[in-house]
């Protein structure tokens, strides 16, 4: 029996990308990166999503609240590969790269794991460094995926318990077929 590298596989290695808005109308974007994710990914499928959060914005005080939430992708892209092809999302979406870090924007999407894969690499960190401090990728992505860890930082579950669930506002949303990929975590009887 041979074993495959990550990339080897032939279905594809598990990735999670976090989403995150807060110009324009920050709910339709989102919403809108999920149908770009589904659509706009070569060798990829989505195959999963979180609900979307409603949350204060991190770095300058005086923006509007962020909306965010997680996606999950079945992909055969390397990791770069998938970075460049969802920057290439944010640039369709009008974000203005304007060097000013946790500045507001149209769209954000960030890398956040890919499959077990730890990367330090110039440009491109897999895990995404912010990713187990930050409530709005944990939080999403123990919804998405209770059992999942963040490789060198431990499983959700226990990195979840830093975080005040309250801090996070479900945003309501009617159910969608373009973005409804996966059945949620707590929907149903
Ligand atoms: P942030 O998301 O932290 O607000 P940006 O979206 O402006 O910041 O990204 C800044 C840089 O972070 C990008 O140029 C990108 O190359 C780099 N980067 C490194 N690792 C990742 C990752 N895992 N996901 C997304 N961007 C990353
Ligand atoms: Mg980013």
């Amino acid at each position: 029996m041979t074993s495959v590298g990550a990339e080897g596989h032939a279905a594809g290695v598990f990735a999670y990308i976090g989403i995150g808005a807060n110009l324009g109308d920050p709910v339709a974007q989102v919403r809108d990166a999920f149908v770009r994710l589904a659509r706009e990914l070569p060798d990829t499928r989505l195959t999963g999503r979180s609900r979307l959060y409603r949350n204060p914005p991190m770095g300058p005080p005086d923006q509007p609240d962020y909306v965010n939430a997680v996606a999950r992708l079945q992909t055969r892209l390397s990791p770069r590969e998938l970075l460049h092809a969802l920057q290439a999302i944010e640039q369709r979406c009008g974000r203005v790269r304007d060097g000013q870090r946790w500045g507001p924007r149209l769209l954000d999407l960030d890398l956040l794991l890919f499959g077990d894969r730890e990367l330090d690499e110039p440009g491109l960190a897999v895990p995404h460094p912010g990713a187990a401090e930050r409530d709005f990728v944990v939080l999403p992505l123990l919804e998405l995926a209770p059992g999942l860890e963040i490789p060198g930082r431990g499983p959700l579950e226990v990195l979840a318990r830093a975080f005040d669930p309250a801090a996070l506002i479900p945003v309501e949303e009617p159910v969608d077929e373009a973005t409804e990929v996966a059945p949620r975590a707590g929907a149903g009887a």
